[in-house]
């Protein structure tokens, strides 16, 4: 089915393929406890890592169906090496009208110069603790200085937006939900909380120690006013609010209220494999379809006519198990690990 709108490609539930989430590697210079808890993972191939002209080439079909919003992540986008050359590449991308990065931040200070110079719009740092000592035992990293300066460079830099994520984990960080507000605002950057996901590398996921949107808001109204909604962006995940002083923060409740039905967004992992759903267990390889040979239009009318059949809506049907657990245990994503949050990207 194809909307009135030039290129719009909608799914089985009218939702276009609006955005997508490139991962350009799959490794990771953090272990955090959420995402990465194991001492051994199972990398993807070298060889099977798409080049920056394949994933230019592919970014460029997926415009043409109507893909005007793009972010790079990983794994760790700044492990990537180069990572300002691709950028250069897709902005030049015709129909690509938003590219973003989700990053960690210990490489930023370093590369948000050369970045915002090839074109890329806006930056999503993560940033769960304003305590070094949380950060090392909980991600098993020493760089918490570098992330805030990484942060600080992307501000000076001058980029579109600069965010911070963080999610949010009782036991770890739920004692940090205001100063992490007053931290953003200082900072000059928007605060987004996103709820805990039972995803792939969760292995240690328990309903009791997500931190709600609910929760989240009362602790912050309690202590800061009433939080004000703001009108919806179309297909944005997060719902922002505007505190008495002027203070906007964003929630994404991934996890308690999904939002499924608004979702535009599908994954490609840095070996090609292409997922309509962070939950979806099979993937479609791109990558060997581009290899073999397959011209732009063929690649266009697979990507076409999977996207038209999706229904997925995984999150929501996560919300529907009765006793949610742990969606996958260790040996399940050892056997595939694109099935991991750091393979298939955040
Ligand atoms: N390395 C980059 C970073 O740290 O932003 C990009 C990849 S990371 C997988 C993307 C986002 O996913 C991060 O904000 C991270 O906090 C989030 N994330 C990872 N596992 C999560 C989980 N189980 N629940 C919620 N968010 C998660």
């Amino acid at each position: 089915m194809i909307d009135d709108r030039v290129g719009a490609t909608l799914d089985g539930l009218g939702r276009p393929l609006g955005s997508l989430r490139l991962s350009v590697t799959d490794r990771c210079n953090m272990r955090c406890r959420y995402c990465m808890p194991e001492d051994e993972y199972l990398w993807l191939p070298r060889s099977s890592i798409l080049t920056f002209e394949e994933l230019t080439r592919l970014t460029g079909i997926f415009a043409s169906l109507g893909t005007a919003k793009v972010r790079l992540t990983g794994g760790e986008p700044l492990l990537r090496h180069d990572l300002h050359e691709l950028v250069a590449r897709l902005s030049g991308v015709e129909g690509v009208h938003d590219l973003a990065l989700t990053t960690n931040g210990i490489l930023l200070r370093e590369r948000a110069a050369a970045l915002r110079a090839a074109g890329l719009g806006r930056v999503t740092v993560s940033l769960d603790t304003l305590r070094p000592e949380r950060m090392a035992e909980f991600a098993r990293t020493d760089r918490h200085a570098d992330v805030l300066a990484g942060i600080a460079a992307a501000v000076a830099t001058g980029f579109e937006s600069v965010k911070v994520n963080a999610v949010g984990i009782r036991g770890y960080n739920d004692d940090e939900v205001l100063p992490l507000l007053a931290f953003a605002r200082e900072q000059g950057v928007e605060l987004r909380f996103i709820e805990y996901m039972d995803v792939g590398g969760a292995t240690q996921w328990s309903r009791e120690q997500v931190v709600s949107q609910a929760e989240i808001l009362s602790i912050i109204s309690a202590a800061r006013g009433a939080a004000e909604p703001l009108p919806a962006r179309a297909a944005a995940p997060a719902e922002r609010f505007r505190l008495p002083d002027g203070t906007v923060f964003g929630v994404i409740a991934s996890t308690t209220a999904p939002f499924c039905r608004d979702c535009d967004r599908s994954r490609l992992t840095a070996d090609g494999t292409w997922y309509l759903c962070l939950y979806a267990t099979e993937g479609i390889n791109l990558r060997d379809v581009l290899r073999d040979g397959a011209s732009d239009a063929e690649l266009a009318a697979l990507i076409r006519k999977t996207w038209r059949s999706r229904m997925d809506r995984g999150a929501e049907e996560r919300l529907a198990v009765p006793s949610r657990g742990v969606l996958y245990q260790v040996e399940t994503l050892r056997a595939d690990p694109r099935r991991e949050m750091h393979t298939r990207g955040g």
